[in-house]
């Protein structure tokens, strides 16, 4: 069988997988506090199956690549658990990390985010890889290529109601990790997020301000929405349909050719 996992590849076979064209997968994550119910690695866990699943079900397309774990937090510190990397060095970060993909000829890269916070970062490195490479770079939240199964099954309150160890997260950190989930301490549709028509916050949708206020301002437990409305059912139907769409994606994105460039600048000789 192709390995669909990079740390486990040999150098030599690098060099082939980058000769075959194969498409860099890199996940990104954070650590941080998801409640009072979920562990700290939950963002880790859920882009971590979702990420390493399509690359076993690619038949050699995708290469996942050693996650990212830690991300930008700077506004949970608040809560115990919770690492924050500053933003500029997250961008520097995650551009360095795809750009020696880049130097090792993969010309595909996808960053697939499992963090909130994460990924206006994400898409700025993923800009600055297509703006100084040949190479293509997109970015991508995992829960955005769940878009269907979450229309088909969600319950909680849209905009606001799915936001952070909520209906979405719990359900899919159920279906993966049973064990660690602890049903008993879930507080109920915290922190709806909708303020007014201009500020609220959803996986599915944020208001048209961007403003992200410091979590401990706002909730208590920590939670953004309602994990009583999970079930692991929702879990695994979410799941599949992101594992689905990236390979979708990945196909696409394989087969798309690059124009070439064009530079339609006066060329003044005397610069
Ligand atoms: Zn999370």
């Amino acid at each position: 069988m192709v390995k669909h996992l990079f740390r486990t590849l040999t150098w030599p076979e690098v060099k082939e997988r980058a000769a075959q064209g194969s498409v860099i997968v890199i996940p990104v994550a954070a650590i941080e506090q998801h409640g009072y119910h979920l562990p700290v690695d939950t963002d880790n866990v859920l882009v971590e199956h979702v990420t390493e699943e399509a690359a076993l079900r690619s038949e050699g397309l995708i290469l996942t690549v050693p996650m990212i774990h830690y991300g930008f937090n700077e506004h949970n510190m608040g809560f115990p658990g919770t690492v924050n990397i500053r933003e500029t060095v997250f961008i520097d970060f995650c551009y360095d990390v795809a750009h020696s993909f880049v130097r090792q000829g993969f010309d595909r890269i996808v960053f697939v985010n499992g963090h909130g916070s994460n990924q206006m970062l994400c898409n700025l490195a993923a800009r600055r890889i297509v703006n100084t490479t040949r190479a293509l770079c997109g970015a991508v939240a995992h829960w955005a290529l769940a878009k269907e199964a979450v229309d088909r099954l969600r319950e909680s309150e849209f905009p606001g109601g799915m936001a952070h160890a909520c209906e979405f997260e719990t359900a899919m950190y159920m279906y993966l990790k049973p064990e660690l989930v602890q049903a008993d301490k879930m507080v109920q549709r915290e922190t709806p997020s909708k303020q007014n028509n201009f500020l609220f916050d959803d996986l599915f949708g944020s208001g048209p301000v961007h403003m992200v206020n410091r979590w401990s301002r706002i909730t208590e437990s920590g939670v953004e929405g309602d994990p009583m409305l999970a079930t692991p059912e929702k879990g695994r139907e979410f799941s599949e349909c992101s594992i689905k769409n990236l390979i979708a994606f990945a196909k696409l994105f394989r087969a798309y050719e690059v124009p070439p460039d064009a530079d339609f600048n006066y060329k003044n000789e005397k610069l």
